[in-house]
């Protein structure tokens, strides 16, 4: 047989990665709790026709599809915000709203892999169904930020959009869905000479392109621009409105906001509201992104039920840590091995390990028969912190040796005694 190797895209997470990988989720899982959002897991593998109806078509023919045995076109999904549009017209559609979900896994693109971008990636999913005021999207970019602050990352930014913007100009302009798409989509992939093609009107390209000439430092500034800019299309002024009022929310609530962009698309095409996303400037594709889709849940065959979210790129957020050498990494439990001196102690050696888990302490075994000083080496090439030493003269005093690998000297011990010690 040959030697395998992964399939191109996809990643072995060893003991680091995977360490950093269940930090950064235990993280999203407790933002989860303290903003109310309610763990749901939903499957890997959903019907492809409701991957597809609505992420666009830029994901849409990344997506890893195929037939199952019973003939289905099936999909692994790309994103969670579907599945959990499929939840709320279905099991979830009777339930009170508004309705927080909270989702974390692996999702499935084919993506070209290179940095912080991979076929199998995770995610962490955040969705506030069943409201279109402005302090629901304001929710989102403050969990954003409390989860990019509490995994311990520094300098990070938000830019903020408004979908709505550009859609009210191509809409008044009657130009189709099917085309709007099309423009967004180049938009997204900043090919603004692409996307501008696709327009036929004068005056909208104007507008269009004088657009892209707002930006200024000030974010409220921006905001206001972008409102008179586009003045005499209704609907793209009222969706600046209401992206000022989402900004005036997320500042007073404590998150500043670095940047709002007077085009901006983001992939996915369910978007009808705020879009936005976080950045560190170390690496320069998103943390993290989301937005407001108020036509999907209905779409689906839902009650028309407004609603926003968020997805956290979790790979992205460990390589952010690696690369800012995030403290919180460092923190860990410290780590014991246990080795008996003879084949005789072999029974205490279980027993104390046992009663250092007990007391929450990590305790490995030595499994391997190896003589004191190869198992110590052994501790030492893997970075324990400590050896607990069991022999046959300290234990009839009720005592055991511990050995601070790191300083190489070593106390006996009472037992009575040994996690609180550890521990201190
Ligand atoms: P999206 O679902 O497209 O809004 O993406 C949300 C987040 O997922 C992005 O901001 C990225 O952090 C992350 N992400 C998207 N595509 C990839 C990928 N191919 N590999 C790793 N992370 C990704």
């Amino acid at each position: 047989m040959p030697t395998f190797q992964p399939v191109r895209g996809m990643r072995d997470l060893l003991a680091e990665d995977a360490e950093a990988m269940t930090f950064v989720m235990g993280k999203a899982r407790e933002t989860a709790q303290l903003y109310g959002y309610s763990e749901v897991i939903t499957p890997v593998i959903e019907p492809y026709e409701l991957l597809s109806a609505k992420s666009g078509e830029e994901i849409r023919s990344r997506m890893f599809t195929f037939k199952d045995l019973g003939n289905r076109t099936v999909a692994l999904r790309p994103e969670f915000t579907s599945s959990i549009a499929r939840l709320a017209s279905t099991s979830l559609k009777n339930e009170p709203k508004p309705l927080r979900t909270f989702s974390v896994g692996s999702v499935y693109r084919y993506d070209e892999p290179q940095r912080g971008r991979y076929r199998e990636f995770y995610q962490a999913d955040f969705e506030l169904m069943g409201t279109s005021n402005p302090e629901a999207d304001a929710e989102m970019i403050l969990l954003t930020d409390r989860l990019m602050k509490t995994v311990g990352l520094r300098n990070y930014a938000f830019k903020l959009g408004h979908i709505g913007v550009i859609r009210g100009i191509l809409s008044q302009e009657n130009v189709e869905e099917k085309t709007q798409n099309a423009i967004l989509q180049r938009m997204d992939k900043k090919e603004f000479d692409e996307a501008f093609k696709l327009v036929k009107s004068e005056e909208c390209l104007s507008t269009l392109r004088g657009s892209l000439e707002l930006k200024s430092d000030d974010v409220f500034e921006t905001a206001e621009k972008i409102k008179s800019h586009v003045e005499g299309y209704c609907k793209a002024v009222d969706s600046a409105e209401e992206l000022k009022n989402i900004l005036k929310l997320v500042t007073e609530g404590g998150c500043q906001v670095q940047s709002v962009e007077p085009v901006f698309a983001r992939g996915l095409e369910y978007y009808t509201g705020l879009i936005f996303e976080v950045y560190i400037p170390e690496l320069g594709i998103a943390l993290g992104g989301g937005g407001r889709y108020d036509k999907l849940i209905e779409l689906f065959g839902g009650e028309p039920t407004p609603a926003t979210g968020v997805a956290h790129g979790l790979d992205r957020i460990v390589l952010a840590m690696q690369m800012q050498k995030c403290a919180p990494m460092m923190e860990c439990a410290r780590k014991v091995f246990v080795v008996p001196v003879n084949e005789s102690m072999k029974g205490e050696a279980l027993r104390i390990s046992q009663i250092l888990r007990e007391e929450g302490i990590s305790a490995e075994l030595e499994v391997m028969g190896r003589k004191m000083n190869k198992a110590l080496e052994n501790a030492d090439r893997r970075k324990l912190d400590y050896a607990v030493i069991v022999g046959e003269r300290e234990l009839k005093q009720g005592a055991v040796v511990v050995r601070d690998l790191a300083k190489r000297d070593q106390t006996v011990v009472e037992i009575a005694k040994l996690a609180k010690i550890i521990k201190a």
